[in-house]
This record gives C-alpha cells, sequence and structure tokens, in this order.
C-alpha cells in the first residue's frame, strides 16, 4: 500500500514538473488555407490564437524555379484571435502565374509575449479549372489537353517524347525537372488563360523558370501543334540546362533558335515557309552576317523567317559537318561561359565569321568578304553588338558578347517571361517576339526576357 502511495506521489510529482515541457503552443493555428482562383487570385488565408495579443504576421511563399522567396506581409487586426488574408492578384503588374506553378508557403506568426510560431510548409498548386483536362506524362515531360480526344494528345505527347528522344541521344542533354505543356483548344481559352493585355497575336507562351508553356493549338492544326510543342520544349530542355544559376543563358541566338527548329523538324525536313526565303537568300546573295543573328532577331517578319531559317541551316551544318559531339561539346562550352567567338573556336577550330564561310560553301552561297579583326584584343561589348551597326567608330569590329539581357532583374517571385509573338506565319508566332521583347530590353523599356 504504501508502495502504492509512493507511487502515486511520484506520478504526480512527475506530472506536475514535466507539465511546462509539454505545454501546448501558446500560439495555435485554428485554420490554415490555400484556394486557387486562376486566373483572379490566389488566396492565402491563416486563423490563429494566442495566450498574448498576436501583433505580427508574415506569409513566406517560395515558388518552384525560383531563386528566393517572397515575404508577404497580410492586412490583419492585432488580437489574441485573428483572422488574417493575403491575396496574390493576377491583376497586378508581374503577378501572372501559369498553371502548373507549384510551390510551397508557410506562415511566421508572432505575438506580444515573444512567443513565435512557423506553420509547416505546404505545398500549393495554380490549377486552370475552367476545363477538364486529359493528362500524359512520363518523367520528362506532362501534357495536358481538353479538346480533341485521346488521339489529338497522344499525337502532341508522343512527338514531344520522340524529339527529346532525339535531343537526349544527340547532345547528351537531359530533363533533369518534368517540363509542363498545357495545350488550349481555342483562342479564347486560351486568351483567358494567359496574362491579361497579352499581345494580340500570342500563340503559345514560354516559362522557363517554372519549366510550363501554355500552346492554343486547335485540333484542326495538329501537325503545326507538333512543331511548336517540340520547339518551345527543345527551349525548355536546353535553357534548363545550359542557364546559369540565376537563369541567365549565354548562347547566340542563331544557336538557340536554330535547335528549336532543328528538332521541330527533325527527322524531316524544313517547311517550305523558310526553306524557300532561305533558298532565294542563299541565290541571291541576301543571308544576314551570321554574327548578327547572335542577338536579336530582325522584327520584321520577311526578315525574321529567315533569320529562323538560317539559324537552322547553320545547326544543320555544324550536325552535319561536326558532327553531334561537338554539338554536345558546345553546349557544355556555352554552359561555361565566355566569348562566344573564343568557344567557337575552342570546340569547333572556327570563330564565328569562318563557321559562317563554311557554312555559305556548304549551302552555295556566295564566300562573304569579312575584314580581318584583331584577335589579340577583343572588343568588349557590355551588350549584343552587330557587326553591321553604324553607330560604331570606323574599323571597329565589335565582338558579340555573353547576353546580358537574360539576367534576371526582378528577384520577387513573380516575373514570369511572357513573350508577345510576331504577327508572321504561324509557327514563328511562338518565337519570333521574343526578339522583339529582346529589343525592347536592350532598349532599357522594361521588358524582362528570360529565355
Ligand atoms: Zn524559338
Amino acid at each position: 500500500m504504501k508502495r502504492l502511495l509512493l507511487f502515486i506521489v511520484l506520478v504526480v510529482v512527475c506530472v506536475t514538473f514535466a507539465a511546462p515541457a509539454f505545454a501546448a503552443d501558446p500560439i495555435t493555428v485554428t485554420a490554415n488555407t490555400f484556394t486557387n482562383n486562376f486566373r483572379r487570385n490566389l488566396l492565402f488565408e491563416l486563423e490563429a490564437q494566442s495566450v498574448a495579443k498576436i501583433t505580427q504576421i508574415a506569409l513566406v511563399i517560395q515558388i518552384d524555379g525560383m531563386v528566393s522567396s517572397g515575404r508577404q506581409i497580410p492586412e490583419f487586426t492585432p488580437g489574441t484571435a485573428v483572422q488574417a488574408k493575403y491575396e496574390w492578384n493576377y491583376s497586378r503588374p508581374g503577378n501572372y502565374l501559369p498553371p502548373g506553378v507549384t510551390g510551397k508557403f508557410w506562415w511566421e506568426i508572432e505575438d506580444e509575449a515573444g512567443n513565435k510560431k512557423q506553420t509547416e510548409k505546404q505545398t500549393f498548386r495554380v490549377e486552370d479549372t475552367a476545363h477538364n483536362w486529359q493528362k500524359l506524362a512520363n518523367d520528362q515531360l506532362a501534357l495536358y489537353w481538353y479538346v480533341g480526344g485521346d488521339s489529338f494528345g497522344k499525337a502532341l505527347f508522343d512527338r514531344a517524347v520522340e524529339a527529346i528522344g532525339y535531343l537526349t541521344q544527340d547532345t547528351g542533354v537531359t530533363v533533369e525537372r518534368q517540363v509542363q505543356i498545357f495545350i488550349y483548344g481555342n483562342r479564347t481559352d486560351f486568351r483567358n488563360a494567359i496574362e491579361e493585355g497579352a499581345k494580340e497575336w500570342t500563340g503559345g507562351q514560354a516559362f522557363t523558370d517554372y519549366g510550363i508553356i501554355v500552346i492554343n493549338v486547335e485540333p484542326s492544326n495538329l501537325e503545326w501543334g507538333k512543331e511548336a510543342t517540340v520547339h518551345e520544349l527543345t527551349h525548355q530542355i536546353i535553357h534548363q540546362k545550359i542557364s546559369g544559376p540565376l537563369g541567365d543563358l549565354s548562347m547566340p541566338r542563331w544557336m538557340d533558335e536554330g535547335l528549336a527548329m532543328y528538332y521541330q523538324t527533325y527527322p524531316g525536313s524544313l517547311d517550305a515557309q523558310f526553306a524557300n526565303p532561305l533558298k532565294r537568300a542563299i541565290q541571291n546573295d541576301t543571308l544576314a552576317p551570321l554574327r548578327t543573328l547572335a542577338g536579336n532577331f530582325p522584327t520584321d517578319s520577311a526578315a525574321a523567317v529567315l533569320a529562323y531559317g538560317q539559324s537552322y541551316s547553320v545547326v544543320d551544318f555544324i550536325f552535319r559537318h561536326y558532327g553531334r559531339a561537338k554539338v554536345a561539346q558546345l553546349l557544355q562550352a556555352f554552359k561555361q561561359g565566355g566569348y562566344y567567338d573564343d568557344l567557337l573556336r575552342a570546340v569547333l577550330g572556327v570563330d564565328t565569321d569562318a563557321l559562317e564561310n563554311e557554312w555559305r560553301k556548304d549551302v552555295g552561297a556566295k564566300p562573304r568578304a569579312i575584314a580581318t579583326r584583331s584577335a589579340a584584343t577583343p572588343t568588349r561589348f557590355p551588350t549584343f553588338s552587330l557587326s553591321t551597326d553604324p553607330t560604331l567608330p570606323p574599323g571597329t569590329k565589335p565582338t558579340v558578347t555573353r547576353a546580358p539581357v537574360a539576367a534576371q532583374v526582378t528577384p520577387a517571385p513573380a516575373a514570369p517571361t511572357t513573350a508577345p509573338r510576331a504577327p508572321v506565319t504561324p509557327i514563328t508566332q511562338l518565337c519570333c517576339g521574343a526578339s522583339a521583347a529582346l529589343v525592347l530590353a536592350v532598349l532599357g523599356l522594361g521588358w524582362v526576357w528570360r529565355m
């Protein structure tokens, strides 16, 4: 009996003294929700209580693919029981997030007594719930569509998988993060899903940071849709692999677009809409100097079509003449960074000008007279410089340097790549606008193009 009493006393003592260690958290969260109202807003709501007045609340949002997280301060009335709400409003400039974006969020709460609490990290996903999405996916790619039936989505998916296979086999580039492609089956739906105020001619948008592509492909336009899908997918995969930690990409534009055109086409041949202008330019000796295609593509539609055709042709030539191992090495070299001419010389043994003349010979164009350039002292230019730039002093031959426009200027989680597309032929609608955006970026007009 004595022993039992002693035991009870011990238990009571233990419980009494141990109690503070097991005391309930002074701050308790009674509700913590995320509501997706795509394309109006994303709502983050919190209800919390504490023994003392809650005076500080912050919401941290970390979007997958972004380097930094964003800290938001919601409005709320301080008290021992509070309700806080943060609205990620799509109508605010720079706040657009495409469907498929995922991330984590958590709350940081503090009361007057100095008690602090951080909620568990929760995941969220932006969804366009206006459609009944069908999905086909593997580790590398997820394709979503909702019109055209099984065969339509499968045709796009199969072509994309095939293209990834060629790209991997040729260049050793592998997909590290699954790319998501959303296919909108008509113009109205597409307009309702992309950023409000996007250019009328926009046919697709690519968000390299998030690994997301949004394209308008009507089931009646399947063949174009396959090419457009592969074109944008190639950009995504190459950029994923080649970009620096801040998403900056340094690769001549002719190489970037040439690869996208190459895989969009491979194993077929270049579409007549590009092949014919290219043929004419070869015959009439009106090809653009390759050096000028390292930076901005022309905004004029005929010149843009030729730029795409030429880029394809040069990349095709590199594959045929130097072999795919060299293409793989070249991509690695661009990832390391440096002057384009140095990198080309190190891998292919020729600089831009010499490569251009080899290619011209191969396609049957006249050799181009190229002024000799002092290799010892490459001129450094802070931005894209075109060899035809009339503002340069006579005799100066600029070197096209790394692409500074690719730098991220906004660390906030919301500044997706939005590319207006030029009103030219269908396939160039997807990418041509990139050059327009680049031109604006170079002119400092505030465009951010991170592809
Ligand atoms: Zn492109």
